[in-house]
């Protein structure tokens, strides 16, 4: 029996379908600039854990829809899956899960009501998982399907960490809050961190940083996330490729007043055309590193910047969590820029993280340790896989019924 895992995007649509046994991953792709004239399907199709073979096929899709019924029937073409028998369940991220979940939940009717209701505070991404939903509803109504919230995690935060300085009605009438993302990829890399370490995580306190083209960071404390960096959007905390991450709100305010941009425009300045992109023109930590070494000022201030605002939650987070024992980087900055995670890292040799540089500017393809013997806290990359936790837990909610 298999498993399919589903990640839906605002422009793409990823995929992984792994064996239930052992969760090996059979094919993994995706389907990607839905709407426009370079939509395609890529693949990795994968023997023995390893990828075997590659697939590209550009299709014009015009819908999410679209896209979901060429991935049923690439599936089911080829055969990776030889009849609807054959696949056991359904996992979908679900972006915004609100305060209802706390764990990924089995799809029925007033679970898809809910993910409708929760549209507001999610109105590009919970759309297009309802969509993925449906259609495998309307066409194999029998598989169950499972919803893994990128909320839920962070579900376990007090009231004094989700809480805004608001008045109270705000949260009471229009449900405005902290509810923090990225829950899956967190909780993946807490759970690998635990294995890596070799202690259960319920005895764990670590700082998870996903730095990927979004970014977050979490405070988890005995194995439950106590606090992250996302708000009631994606928009707060970290600086991130496009997006500002945290900014005086009453820029705004001052931005309507005196530059006559309306909020159409401001929203797409701090959502698309902020953070590293806004203050050095790419968002690509690849290109900025090329910068950097031709010793391009914005590039370097871009990181400076970036970097600096890493270390404020890491020392916010640190006082919180009374304790630490690992720093987490993960995602495609944190597994890939050793630049970023030295930069991150220098100067905190007095909270007992002491990066080992040579460690640190290895090329690292698994879960691995880069402090130096000093340190106190470990201090760890770990690639992320949000499909593979995505269906672990998706297993581990059919076996709970
Ligand atoms: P993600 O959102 O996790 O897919 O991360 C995407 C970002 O990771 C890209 O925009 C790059 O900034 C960064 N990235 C990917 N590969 C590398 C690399 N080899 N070196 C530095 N940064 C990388």
């Amino acid at each position: 029996m298999k498993i399919l895992v589903i990640n839906a995007g605002s422009s793409s649509i990823k995929f992984k379908l792994v064996e239930q046994q052992d969760l090996s991953t059979i094919v993994a792709g995706i389907i990607e600039c839905i709407g426009t004239p370079d939509c395609k399907i890529s693949c990795h199709i994968y023997k023995a854990g390893e990828i075997n073979a590659k697939q590209e096929e550009a299709h014009l899709l015009s819908s999410y829809r679209e896209g979901f019924e060429l991935l049923i029937k690439y599936l089911f073409k080829r055969p990776f899956i030889k009849d609807p028998g054959h696949l056991a369940a359904i996992g979908h991220r679900v972006v915004h899960g609100g305060e209802q979940f706390k764990q990924s939940a089995l799809i029925t009717e007033p679970v898809i009501e809910a993910i409708k209701k929760n549209i507001p505070l999610a109105p590009i991404h919970n759309p297009v998982s309802l969509t993925g939903i449906n259609v495998f509803l309307e066409m194999f109504p029998e598989i169950p399907q499972v919803a893994i919230f990128d909320t839920a995690f962070h579900q376990t935060m007090p009231a004094k960490a989700f809480r805004y300085p608001l008045p109270e009605q705000l949260y009471t009438e229009y449900r405005i809050r902290r509810y923090g993302f990225h829950g899956t990829s967190h909780q993946y890399a807490a759970n690998c961190a635990a294995e890596l370490l070799c202690k259960p995580l319920s005895k764990l306190n670590l700082i998870t940083l996903h730095l990927g083209n979004g970014a977050s960071a979490a405070a988890i404390k005995s194995g439950r996330s106590i606090d992250t960096s996302m708000g009631l959007t994606p928009l707060e905390g970290l600086m991130m490729g496009a997006r500002s991450g945290d900014i005086d709100p009453a820029i705004i305010f001052y931005m309507t007043h005196f530059s006559g941009y309306g909020y159409e425009k401001i929203e797409r300045l701090l959502n698309q055309e902020s953070g590293l992109l806004g203050v050095c023109g790419s968002n690509d930590l690849r290109e900025i590193e090329r910068l950097i070494k031709q010793g391009d000022e914005r590039a370097i201030l871009a990181i400076d910047m970036y970097c600096y605002r890493i270390k404020k939650y890491i020392g916010a987070y640190f006082a919180i969590l009374g304790g630490l024992d690992g720093l987490v980087f993960t995602a495609g900055v944190g597994e890939n820029s050793s630049i970023v995670r030295l930069q991150v890292c220098q100067g905190l040799e007095h909270f007992g993280i002491c990066i080992n540089p040579e460690k640190n500017s290895e090329e690292i393809n698994s879960a691995t340790e880069i402090q130096s013997d000093s340190s106190t806290v470990k201090i760890l990359v770990i690639p992320a896989d949000e499909e593979l936790e995505i269906a672990r837990q998706t297993l581990a909610c059919l076996h709970n019924g």
